[in-house]
């Protein structure tokens, strides 16, 4: 870490960028390619214009727009200009935003035009100021931006600074404001440019959102701290992806990504030139991995994070990587899995292959949530540590296996199942593609397990089926007593099945 970054991520991130800033950084789809020197002087225009927008240091700067050079410019421009970027999900309706407005009363918001009329009373209730970007990065931003200069220094800002506040809505209720420093996203950044071999001579492929954690800073930074470029794709398309793959050296994705790779015929010869795959954000099959491997010859590296702590654990780059697990601690993350039924306050650690809570330590842990206290304090221990809210086991060697979300544990008749050793059992049955488990309410047993299951194309799976296949793999308790068969299962845009409407669609099958 260099001691002379007065704004510690932009100047950190810059640091990186090559000496010939003539060197390309972002590809764009039209083909036009935007140099490392054209981002730079983009960034100090965008950075200005919200300076003259009013925006201080430390303000948030909320924006809701659609993936492109623009929203990467936004978020460039507001580090820059020392402010806290809000992304928000562009599926958000009026009250989600005006929600989230309200709880972090941004100094500006940008949406798109065409919600101008919809959002900007919402904006004005909070005292924030509105600018507009399309699809294209272009409307009131962008204009105002032009007439800006290129060369106001970067606002210092210290490592422990805002610099990001990303909502989560976690298990229940409202969504929460994760609060990530400077630092946060600057050393895990460094963790993943070394872990993961990046170097100046990557192409990565970008197809993810920038809204979230993943394509916002895993992805974007890997590439601006080491020099190298990105194809900058609006959203995910497997033949484009397929098509840049020759001139491409890695990806980053969803597992969704990867499933709807395989069923493209052309992807091994595609894929014969890439030098990595990374899969994250929800959990990747061990099926997919190894019918990808089995395909390509790559094994897919998948690695495990959060919102609230960025990147956690990886697979190894040299090594095995496993499928079905998410790998070793990072360089400088620390890792403990704890009893859940330990006495409130109290630390009880897991021996190994015990399933517990996943806590997390390390620079790469936020701040808390915004405006929070209390919810951070219940998710922070006093000695650091985060608790996940997920729960998994480590095993013999130390590798990170995730057994589901704390919230998605069944508890029937007293005994806790946890769906995914249900869910492995179910995925291995001839025919079945995949499978979600949850528990819905059950008048005897409080909850009882039900399991929605996907065949595989062209297979037909019964319920009976799987009853007979599962029978002499699971006791008795942890059996479902409803099996759903159908065409796929609901996911959000990063590729997680959202078993809450699971939940919610099932809800009284056990009633009796
Ligand atoms: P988010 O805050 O939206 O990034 O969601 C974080 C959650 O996604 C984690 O707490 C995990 O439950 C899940 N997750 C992320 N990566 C993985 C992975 N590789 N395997 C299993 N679950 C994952």
């Amino acid at each position: 870490m260099t001691s002379h970054q007065a704004n510690w991520l932009y100047d950190g991130l810059t640091e990186g960028f090559p000496g010939d800033r003539a060197t390309p950084c972002v590809h764009l789809p039209s083909g036009e390619t935007v140099s490392y020197g054209a981002l730079e002087a983009a960034a100090g225009r965008y950075s200005a214009s919200f300076i003259a927008s009013g925006v201080r240091p430390g303000d948030r700067v909320a924006v809701q727009v659609d993936k492109s050079l623009g929203a990467l410019l936004a978020y460039l421009g507001a580090v820059r200009a020392g402010a806290v970027l809000l992304p928000m999900n562009t599926g958000y309706a009026r009250g989600e935003v005006a929600y989230l407005l309200g709880d972090a009363e941004p100094a500006l918001f940008v949406c798109d035009p065409s919600r101008v009329d919809d959002l900007a009373g919402v904006a004005k209730d909070v005292g924030a100021h509105v600018l507009t970007m399309d699809s294209a990065g272009e409307g009131d931003l962008a204009a105002d931006a032009a007439s800006r200069s290129d060369d106001a220094a970067p606002v210092p800002r210290a490592a422990d600074d805002l610099a990001a506040i990303l909502y989560t809505s976690g298990t229940t209720g409202r969504p929460k404001g994760a609060m990530l420093t400077h630092d946060n996203l600057y050393s895990n950044t460094r963790t993943l440019v070394e872990a993961w071999h990046f170097t100046a001579d990557d192409v990565l492929i970008h197809a993810l959102p920038v809204f979230h954690t993943h394509g916002l800073f895993v992805a974007t930074h890997c590439v601006l701290l080491t020099g190298s470029a990105m194809h900058f794709l609006p959203k995910f398309d497997a033949q484009t992806v397929m098509d840049l793959m020759p001139i491409s050296t890695t990806m980053m994705g969803v597992p969704t990504f990867y499933t709807r790779l395989l069923a493209e015929d052309g992807l091994a010869e595609a894929a014969k030139g890439m030098r990595l795959f990374v899969s994250g954000s929800a959990p990747l099959l061990a099926e997919t991995h190894q019918a990808f491997e089995a395909r390509t010859g790559h094994a897919i590296l998948e690695r495990y994070g959060m919102t609230e702590t960025t990147m956690i654990t990886s697979n190894p780059y040299e090594g095995p990587r496993r499928p079905g697990t998410v790998g070793r601690p990072l360089e400088g993350v620390e890792v403990r899995i704890t009893d859940p039924d330990a006495k409130a306050g109290s630390i009880k650690l897991c021996a190994a292959n015990t399933v517990g809570m996943v806590e997390v330590r390390g620079p790469n842990v936020f701040k808390g949530y915004w405006r929070m206290p209390e919810k951070t304090a219940e998710e922070k221990r006093p000695d650091g540590y985060f608790i996940t809210g997920d729960l998994g086991m480590m095993d013999d060697d130390g590798v990170l296996h995730i057994v589901g979300r704390g919230k998605d544990l069944i508890i029937s008749g007293g005994f806790n199942i946890y769906p995914k050793e249900v869910e492995t059992v179910i995925d291995a049955l001839e025919g079945v593609e995949e499978s979600a488990v949850i528990g819905v309410p059950h008048p005897d047993f409080g909850e009882g397990v039900v399991a929605v299951v996907v065949p595989q194309p062209g297979a037909t799976v019964t319920g009976a089926a799987v009853m007979d296949g599962i029978k002499g793999e699971l006791a008795r308790f942890k059996q479902p007593k409803h099996i759903a068969i159908v065409a796929e299962l609901p996911r959000n845009t990063m590729g997680k099945v959202q078993k809450t409407v699971l939940r919610d669609t099932y809800s009284d099958v056990l009633a009796g």
